[in-house]
């Protein structure tokens, strides 16, 4: 077979590291869930009822896994939203719920970096949210965890520590939408694939960072992820 000539460099695909192990996951899309704890919903202005959930999504390139955030540009009001992640190791379309656990090859917890003030400008313009959600290094991740090893986390706590001072907590329970719903209700929008991530949504607590904070976060018993804002 003759090889793909490529016009320009072919862009370097996207892995994420797998907790204790050489092997790496590769990532195709990344989905975040929008306002999936009432806590947060009820912070950020909402009805924290039971709507159809909202996606809306980062580029894998977006991905961070050494642990830096660089303070991004234009915004002088960045939040952290700790949330758990998903990732897919097979897809569809229309997934039954009782078939969407199955899907997923494991987990790890992640920061869902907001450009907040751009946020706040677009929402009102009823604009798209790329801007404030889909920026450079706006998601850094833990290794991921099997499935295999830690089962399907629907219960736990997840924490967002800053220098030392406890910012975010919650618990895997009070997500409006479970994780098997996620997977339906996003299947039924686009056709999922091995290699799609899906962020889970963050419970109350997101505040600012500045330059030289220390983030720790963490789901109790899947995942611990540490970031320096730089
Ligand atoms: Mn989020």
């Amino acid at each position: 077979m003759r090889e793909t000539q490529t016009v320009i460099p072919a862009p370097a695909p996207v892995f994420l590291p797998v907790a204790g192990s050489e092997a790496v996951f590769p990532v195709r899309r990344v989905y975040c869930v929008g306002r999936n704890y009432a806590d947060h919903a009820i912070e950020m202005g909402h009805d924290p009822s039971r709507e159809p959930p909202f996606f809306f999504q980062k580029n894998p390139q977006n991905l961070v896994i050494n642990g830096q955030f660089p303070y991004p540009s234009l915004s002088s009001n960045v939040h952290f939203e700790v949330e758990l992640v998903m990732a897919l190791k097979a897809g569809g379309q229309d997934i039954p719920l009782e078939e969407a656990l199955s899907c997923v090859w494991g987990y790890g917890v992640g920061v869902d970096f907001t450009r907040r003030d751009l946020q706040d400008a677009i929402k009102k313009a009823g604009r798209p949210w790329e801007a404030a959600k889909a920026f450079e290094a706006s998601a850094p991740i833990s290794p991921l965890v099997p499935a295999d090893q830690i089962g399907h986390p629907q219960q736990g706590e997840i924490f967002l520590d800053v220098n030392g001072v406890r910012k975010q907590t919650g618990d895997l329970a009070q997500m409006i939408w479970k994780l098997p719903e996620i997977v339906t209700e996003l299947s039924k929008l686009f056709t999922l694939a091995p290699g799609d991530i899906i962020m889970t949504g963050t419970p109350a607590g997101v505040g600012p960072v500045v330059r030289g904070d220390r983030i720790a976060c963490g789901v109790t018993g899947v995942a611990m992820l540490d970031v320096t804002v730089i």
